[in-house]
């Protein structure tokens, strides 16, 4: 179980660590990539920073994500920051 006061300040520094990684975005397929680039960076935050998990029935943070699309939509998928459970982030680009 995860506690409600998650250190906020360690998240981000851990988003801010991934964010980075993700612009070499090695684990994307091509048209994964593709649309990944396509979503402004303060989206793309708003977006890893913002995924359910199922184990600890809150919103975490996605880590060591990989991506690739699924019927025309991205489809992240990782780890949750806090428990290391398999997160999924769809992300639909209309
Ligand atoms: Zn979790």
């Amino acid at each position: 179980m995860c506690r409600s006061g998650i250190d906020r300040a360690a998240g981000w520094a851990l988003l801010y660590d991934f964010t980075m990684t993700v612009e070499t975005i090695p684990n994307f397929t091509e048209p994964a990539a593709k649309l990944w680039k396509a979503i402004p960076a303060d989206i793309k935050e708003l977006l890893l920073a913002n995924v359910w998990c199922g184990q600890c029935r809150d919103a975490t943070i996605i880590t060591n994500f990989t991506g690739v699309v699924r019927k025309g939509d991205l489809l992240l998928v990782g780890k949750c920051a806090q428990c290391h459970g398999d997160v999924a982030r769809l992300i639909e680009s209309n």
